[in-house]
């Protein structure tokens, strides 16, 4: 190595801490900064996650001059410029929704080279006022590098298409000698080819690293009651943290949103259906308010950079492998332990192969998008590791069972199923190939119904062959014979009737076996997340949950206060770590994960005071047995389901005007809502968010000397106390005191 990049390499390591706080770079990163850095090009394939902007951002602090990054997504922008300043990196964007007085300053300090990273739409690149003006900046201050992200979208066959993006490549062709790099989470080989042709990126190397998300735990299981199995799944497992639950259509969307609402979860739905400010509305809230859940179709996704995405449900069968691994990719940016969970049954798999029969394209397009539900099909039902299968499917060799999907974590058993097999295939061959799953049952299970019987299937050899399994064993072959391809779906015979399709004379000849999975047992214990299993960065160790609590609250108001995501300020991983580490002074903040020099100046003392707060709360809680208050499951259970939803949001840090807007009720239902709350000691005074700074104790010594029968007793009571408070802070003062009562 030369000393000049040996020195580049020692930089990078520093400026990893300093700026962003990480101690270590990820494995292809480093390679990438330093290639970048010395003024190469790179192409950049990384899964979602994965850490891709370090790869640009490290090299334009590196480098003199500016970076210049363009992205196709303004939320995305925003969030990363405000992320990087509060790391103090000089950054901007400018974009459609910078106003012109913003503009005209990042302007100056382009020209002035005053700027580590500009952010930009395509649009303005390719402007040609903007490109003159690029170029005079570049002869005073040479550009530090281009970063072309979400580079997958100048592929005219990909779904993200942006004509823009075809036109990069000449104005970048205008600067040579600085850098470009493109970066996709999109593996595909076409696509990367396409893409290295487009931007022109035929010297750079490229980097491809390996696509699994250690820490998304992948559970594939059957749909039984799927609103009793989703609401188990949430609230055992995340009873308050932020995830998507995806859904087929728009209807079964607001159905399920609707359901979860019921039951007392803050959840939005989202699909093409809604209109455009409402659908940006809600992917806004989802953003930004912690603990949401938003219930969506396919029509959500591209451009979320939510990091603390705790889940992913299924509701339905996607289309393909990769449609999953994208969506279930929107788990975990930040790395810590997330579930991609999904459950299907026999009609996704009808219903799926139906709609790629009457879909419009062509034979090529349909027997491809056969090929791609076929695979996802044999990852439901397969017997070994999903992770491995996921990977093999990516090219990748799994390397063994992961220990963290649900066939490593309770074994599936398999059997022999080829004799079933062959009855099943040969009833269905026999019975006209035009009988549903439940038909096809009766004639083997030899139940003589009345259809069975005037169809005259009583008298085939086929009556009754089935003794060996029960109708829920049979359900359950065919169900996997279907997703095999060896029963289709017909496309003329009613809604249900199958056909002999793929392999299943072969099957039917004996020339191939069938190994195929028993089912669980239904309400089998679900794999529930004993020991926490992260990325390889995940520390160990006991994270006390009330200290944890303390902090989430803090960050929760501050953010609030300054108008951005609570993650933004620090992420999850990093309140883990400041409870695992509890930093006595400055120095030791500056060792946890995320907190660089310019955050620890900026907050550093606060954290440390609320985090010592914490500690001592925590001890003096310690004393009495902290027991949570008597009774409360039966009082939470003899809430309504909005006065429930309302705690839930109270318990996941959102104040009472907050629901009120959110929910577009008025403040006085919210209220009484959390007057019945305090009643039954669900919650204590203190613990509403946004009351700490309201002291009761003056009206409770009003409240205390006033007959608190008499209806205007909350009228006399603010008049007494002056205007000092809400009359409606009143009711709920008065609704603590006789929870104590
Ligand atoms: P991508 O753009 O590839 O989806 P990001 O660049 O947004 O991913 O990074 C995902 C998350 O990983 C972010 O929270 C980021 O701060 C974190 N991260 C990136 N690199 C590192 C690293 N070397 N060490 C620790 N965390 C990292
Ligand atoms: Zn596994």
């Amino acid at each position: 190595m030369t000393q000049a990049l040996a020195n580049a390499d020692s930089r990078a390591r520093a400026l990893l801490r300093e700026v962003f706080g990480f101690d270590s770079f990820r494995p292809p990163q480093e390679e990438i900064i330093d290639c970048v850095t010395a003024g190469q090009d790179a192409l950049v394939l990384m899964p979602t996650g994965g850490g891709k902007s370090l790869c640009y951002q490290l090299p334009s602090l590196l480098r003199p001059g500016t970076g210049i990054v363009v992205s196709p997504l303004i939320a995305l922008m925003r969030d990363q410029v405000s992320a990087l300043k509060l790391n103090g990196v000089a950054a901007a964007a400018l974009n459609s929704s910078v106003d012109s007085d913003e503009a005209r300053q990042v302007y100056r300090d382009l020209r002035a080279g005053k700027l580590d990273l500009l952010y930009l739409a395509p649009e303005r690149l390719l402007q040609d006022s903007f490109r003159s003006f690029l170029a005079e900046v570049h002869a005073d201050h040479p550009l530090a590098l281009f970063a072309v992200d979400e580079a997958h979208c100048v592929s005219q066959w990909g779904h993200d298409f942006r004509r823009e993006y075809l036109e990069l490549a000449s104005v970048m062709q205008d600067f040579p000698g600085v850098p470009r790099i493109a970066l996709t989470a999109t593996a595909d080989p076409v696509t990367r080819e396409e893409i290295r042709a487009r931007l022109g990126l035929l010297e750079g190397q490229t980097f491809i690293t390996g696509f699994d998300r250690p820490n998304i735990r992948y559970r594939i299981g059957l749909k039984q009651d799927p609103k009793k199995q989703l609401w188990r799944f949430l609230s055992e497992e995340h009873p308050r943290d932020a995830g998507i639950v995806y859904c087929l259509s728009r209807k079964r969307v607001e159905d399920f949103a609707d359901y979860l609402c019921s039951m007392g979860r803050m959840a939005l739905p989202y699909h093409a259906g809604m209109d455009a400010s409402r659908r940006q509305i809600h992917q806004d809230r989802f953003q930004e308010e912690p603990g949401l859940v938003i219930v969506a179709t396919i029509a959500f996704g591209m451009g979320i950079d939510k990091p603390d995405v705790r889940f992913v449900a299924h509701m339905d069968l996607p289309r393909s492998v990769e449609a999953f691994y994208q969506e279930t990719g929107r788990a975990g940016r930040d790395g810590l332990p997330s579930d991609a969970w999904l459950v299907y049954g026999a009609q996704d798999i009808q219903q799926q192969r139906r709609f790629i029969e009457e879909s419009e394209g062509s034979s090529e397009f349909r027997q491809v998008s056969r090929k791609r539900l076929n695979a996802l099909l044999a990852l439901c039902e397969t017997a070994r590791c999903r992770r491995t299968m996921l990977l093999e499917y990516f090219g990748e060799s799994g390397g063994g069972a992961c220990g963290n999907c649900d066939t490593c974590l309770e074994p599936v058993e398999t059997w022999d199923a080829t004799v079933s097999a062959q009855k099943a295939l040969s009833c269905a061959r026999r019975t006209g190939e035009r009988f549903g799953a439940q038909y096809l049952c009766d004639v083997l299970l030899g139940e003589s119904t009345p259809r069975v019987r005037n169809f005259g299937h009583d008298r085939l050899s086929v009556f009754g062959i089935g003794g060996e399994l029960d109708r829920k064993g049979w359900l359950s072959l065919i169900r996997q014979l279907s997703a095999q391809g060896l029963l289709e779906p017909t496309t003329d015979q009613g809604p249900a009737g199958l056909k002999l399709g793929g392999e299943a004379f072969a099957v039917l000849r004996g020339d191939a076996g069938l190994q195929l999975r028993k089912d669980p047992a239904p309400r089998a214990k679900s794999a529930a997340r004993s020991p926490i299993q992260g990325g390889a960065e995940a520390d160990a160790g006991e994270v006390d949950p009330r200290i944890r609590e303390h902090l989430r609250r803090w960050r929760l108001e501050r953010s609030r206060e300054q108008g951005i995501p609570p993650y933004r300020l620090f992420g999850d991983r990093s309140l883990d770590d400041l409870v695992r580490r509890r930093p006595a002074d400055l120095a030791e903040l500056l060792q946890v994960h995320g907190f660089g020099t310019a955050k620890v100046d900026r907050y550093g003392e606060e954290v440390l005071a609320v985090l010592r707060e914490a500690m001592l709360k925590r001890e003096e809680e310690q004393a009495p047995a902290a027991e949570p208050p008597q009774g409360k499951e039966p009082a939470d259970a003899e809430l309504g389901s909005a006065a429930r939803s309302t705690l839930e949001a109270l318990r996941n840090g959102l104040e009472l005007e907050d629901i009120a807007r959110l929910r577009s009720w008025k403040l006085e239902r919210v209220v009484e809502h959390a007057e019945q709350i305090l009643c039954r000691g669900l919650l204590r005074f203190e613990e509403l968010p946004g009351m700490d700074d309201l002291d009761p104790g003056p009206a409770r010594r009003v409240l205390h000397d006033l007959d608190t029968s008499r209806p205007d007793v909350y009228k006399t009571a603010a008049e007494r106390l002056k205007g000092r408070y809400e009359r409606w802070e009143l009711r709920l003062v008065h609704a603590a005191m006789r929870a104590e009562a």
